[in-house]
């Protein structure tokens, strides 16, 4: 009896092994290309956050946010077939509900999906529009470039004339200015308008053609598919054919060469030196005439763009809009990160707290959360340690934060409604009502430390 037990619990473990399915094991890391943003660089990400947002206010932008997640043939047809981001680096899936889906790989598309779905044509033009946020391109990972990155990202819908562009230009050099990067580049060029872009195109694929033999495998097939690619290819042959390459620039149509010319001359209005970089040409199909990059000037020569945008003034009519000429700029928020760290730009410092509030007894204890929540909702930055129980070690903590007053809250004081203010500098301590107390700390702390988040 007790064998023919033993084996039948054999038997059922033998099954319940082949039904279990395999546990894979926990990867403690994010995925490839992707990191965690630490509370220790959350200081940048502040500075970062706040700049772009203050800047985005004062030239009169209203921020909008739209999903992650949209159709996969929204990016398709805007940034256009033949280029790198829709053929190699879009996160795309297909829903349970089978719809064909992406993860943002960029804003522009997005926001201009919301402007027609939304009716923003009937608003005051132009319409500005801001957002900050994830976006998610499956590329090679290295430094400076993830497979999840933030952008802010600025448009503006409705006007053609380019002071716009200039306002635009001017922005993103004054975001990377405020952010403590000083030493930048401006690169700007013009790929004209499908009218001229359309006999450039032919003379560029020609000239290519001859070349042929010198472009790398890519750039064989890009030249019939987006030829003007071929031109920011940065293999070193394509580099060299591109460098002889015809330039958009000299075969602008009268309007496109206006438009550009007028550019320049209010970029140098405004002082902001640029460099007409022919080979700018920015990869994605909705671009027309004005294109530009804000490049980091290291002395190491080590280059890197910081972000860059461009005239998409077919894109909305394209996507089924009114026809509305637009333009759009993105930085990239980790490489302004690590161009701050690399010039040690200061990050964003919070304000600290200069009060303490220490407990002593269960009853204290209790009353404690109180008084801080009191002090929190008049605007006052209060630190605890409220598991510490011993007086002491709360002292000790108060001490290590360099607090200037410590509030200590024992049984006698709770019972009196009381609180000992101790001036921590002087080691002097008076007893005051916990009514008075909010107003007497206000009075000792310099306005700095007031924070009033509402009224
Ligand atoms: P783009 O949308 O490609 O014009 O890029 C605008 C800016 O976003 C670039 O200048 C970079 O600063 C940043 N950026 C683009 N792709 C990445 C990436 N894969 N990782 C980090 N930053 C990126």
């Amino acid at each position: 009896m007790a064998k023919s037990q033993s084996k039948t619990v054999k038997k059922t473990r033998t099954k319940s092994k082949i039904e279990r399915a395999p546990v894979e094991p926990l990867v403690l890391q994010p995925l490839r290309g992707m990191k965690d943003i630490l509370p220790t660089d959350q200081p940048y990400w502040d500075q970062a956050r706040r700049v772009t947002e203050r800047l985005a206010r004062d030239y009169g932008f209203s921020r909008i946010d739209i999903p992650l997640v949209e159709y996969a043939n929204l990016f398709e047809r805007s940034i256009g077939e033949g280029t790198d981001i829709v053929e190699k680096e879009m996160y795309a899936f297909t829903t349970k509900g089978n719809d064909k889906v992406v993860l943002r790989p960029e804003f522009t598309a997005g926001i201009c999906r919301s402007y027609i779905q939304h009716g923003m044509s009937v608003l005051a033009k132009p319409v500005k529009l801001f957002s900050f946020g994830p976006l998610y391109r499956y590329d090679r990972p290295q430094e400076g470039r993830q497979r999840e990155f933030y952008q802010a990202d600025f448009e503006s819908f409705g006007e053609i004339d380019p002071i716009l562009d200039a306002q635009m230009i001017q922005i993103a050099s004054r975001i990377v200015q405020s952010l403590g990067i000083k030493s930048v580049q401006i690169q700007v060029n013009s790929i004209g308008c499908p009218v001229c872009r359309k006999d450039y195109r032919a003379l560029l694929v020609s000239y290519l053609e001859s070349k042929k033999n010198k472009l790398c495998q890519d750039c064989k097939r890009r030249m019939y598919v987006n030829p003007l690619r071929v031109l920011d290819c940065k293999e070193d042959k394509c580099a060299q054919v591109a460098a002889a390459a015809p330039q958009s620039v000299d075969h602008l149509c009268d309007d496109c060469r206006n438009h550009f010319k007028t550019l320049l001359e209010y970029l140098d209005e405004l002082d902001l030196p640029y460099i007409i970089n022919p080979r700018l040409v920015r990869g994605l199909d909705y671009y027309t005439k004005t294109v530009f990059e804000i490049w980091s000037g290291s002395e190491d020569g080590r280059k890197s763009s910081l972000g860059g945008g461009g005239r998409y003034d077919k894109l909305i009519k394209t996507m089924g809009g009114e026809d509305t000429p637009a333009i759009g700029f993105a930085l990239g928020i980790e490489r302004l990160i690590l161009e701050m760290k690399r010039v040690q730009a200061k990050p964003y410092k919070a304000p600290k707290p200069k009060v303490f509030l220490a407990q002593l007894g269960a009853l204290a204890k209790k009353k404690s959360l109180r008084l801080f929540s009191e002090m929190e909702r008049n605007g006052i930055l209060v630190a605890e340690s409220f598991g510490r129980g011993s007086l002491k070690s709360q002292l000790k903590v108060a001490n290590r934060l360099g607090v200037e007053i410590t509030l200590i809250l024992g049984q006698k004081e709770t019972l009196d409604g009381t609180v000992i203010v101790k001036n921590m500098s002087t080691g002097v301590q008076e007893t005051v009502s916990t009514d008075k107390m909010v107003d007497l700390i206000k009075k000792k702390l310099k306005a700095d430390n007031v924070v009033v988040y509402h009224s």
